[in-house]
């Protein structure tokens, strides 16, 4: 029954010339996440409305709102019926076939709520909402008004056509992709850091990202998963750049060269720079983890610090301050978690130590490195030469 989609977007964050490039990148997004829906649509935007018009014959509804709740800076996507206005009786008999077909057999309570936002109308929203009311109360026998929590809130928006809808399904909120600059997001196979990519795209920011594999100790399925990873956040976060960077070698080498206990940290710091790199060749303004305060022994304020000291980008870590519970909810509801919870091995857990330092000195750390000099410039620069890169699709 429903040929449009009238998307709610938050508007009050955005005045002046930010409101043009919020509704600019709104609708890319839009346009870029339909694709996957079945059936065809345009994107249109009429009065500081943005709406969705299906022009295919046929077309997925669930597939096309499912495509429009993954669409950051939408709030409430309503399905809606639009009319032309044929004077108020034509229009009583629209509201009244659209609620027959929206809720076919049911007794309700409702309440109506006009608006003219077109001003030349005859009637006034008050006058609309008693006219509308008494219609619809005459032909749904077992129905009734009710003004303060109604089953069906009724919207009834006279603009250059009615807008007439009754449903707000939510959307996920946040700014569109492509308002707030760019970001690296180190990814792993784990359940944190594509949640932490959700959360900063979510802010309207780009993501790139980079995964550090160490063949022959983690496998193709590990790398799979991670592109797999990768795919689930691009859906929410738009196209990503994966790269996968070989950090066999230098493990190997902190490995020989440093104490066990130290590994860990030493071995993120390595990965801090190399993601730092890629970052500033990309045009990245910040890098992203998955880290929260206390979880392992890598992420204690000691050893934060300690990985936090190699780079000069600006770290975002989203999850800082969730607990884990926390994290697993926002894991599962954006669709990521059975992905993460699957069982391939990652990088680290190949070269832990039975006990990790908790609370790294920053300068044992620096000392334990120079025993790195002779060869790790070397091998920094074999991994930036032979990174793949992934272009990842939504
Ligand atoms: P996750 O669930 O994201 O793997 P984790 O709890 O396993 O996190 P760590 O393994 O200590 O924690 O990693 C902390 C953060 O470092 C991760 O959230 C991720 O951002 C980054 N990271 C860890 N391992 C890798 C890797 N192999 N490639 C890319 N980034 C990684
Ligand atoms: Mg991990």
């Amino acid at each position: 029954m429903y040929r449009s989609f009238l998307i709610k977007y938050a508007e009050i964050a955005i005045k002046g010339k930010n409101r043009y490039l919020f509704e600019d990148a709104l609708v890319r997004q839009i346009d870029l996440a339909l694709r996957k829906a079945e059936g065809e649509f345009s994107v249109r935007r009429e009065q500081g409305r943005i709406y969705v018009d299906v022009q295919s014959e046929r077309f997925d509804y669930d597939e096309t709102v499912a495509a429009l709740q993954c669409v950051f800076g939408i709030v409430g996507i309503c399905p809606v019926v639009l009319v032309e206005d044929a004077g108020f009786d034509r229009l009583a008999e629209d509201v009244i076939s659209y609620l027959k077909r929206a809720y076919p057999g049911q007794a309700f309570s409702f309440k109506v709520n006009a608006r003219r936002a077109r001003k030349n109308y005859p009637m006034e929203s008050m006058e609309i909402n008693a006219a509308l009311g008494e219609r619809i109360l005459a032909a749904f026998p077992g129905t009734r008004v009710d003004v303060h929590s109604p089953e069906v809130m009724l919207h009834v928006e006279i603009r250059n056509q009615i807008n007439i809808y009754s449903v707000v399904i939510p959307g996920p909120g946040g700014m569109p992709v492509g308002t707030n600059g760019k970001a690296m997001l180190l990814l792993s196979g784990g359940i944190d850091s594509p949640v932490a990519g959700y959360m900063i795209a979510k802010r309207g920011v780009t993501i790139d990202a980079v995964y550090f594999h160490a063949p022959p100790y983690t496998s193709e399925r590990a790398k799979q998963k991670v592109v797999d990873l990768a795919g689930i956040v691009a859906r929410y976060a738009g196209p990503i750049d994966l790269h996968v960077v070989n950090f066999t070698d230098i493990q190997l080498y902190i490995y020989e060269q440093c104490p066990h206990e130290e590994l860990t940290i030493i071995m993120r710091r390595y990965m801090m720079k190399l993601a730092e790199h890629f970052a500033k060749e990309r045009g990245c303004l910040g890098l992203i983890t998955g880290e929260s305060i206390g979880q392992v022994a890598s992420q204690t304020m000691q050893s934060l610090a300690a990985t936090n000291e190699v780079c000069t980008l600006p770290v975002y870590r989203p999850l800082i301050g969730f607990d884990k519970q926390e994290i697993v909810g926002i894991s599962e509801r954006i669709h990521a978690y059975e992905t993460s919870i699957l069982p391939y091995e990652d990088c680290c857990t190949i070269f832990v130590a039975k006990h990790p330092v908790t609370k790294p000195s920053l300068h044992v750390i620096r000392n334990d490195e120079r025993k790195l000099a002779e060869k790790i410039d070397a091998l920094v620069q074999e991994a930036i030469d032979t990174v793949e890169v992934i272009h990842i699709e939504p």
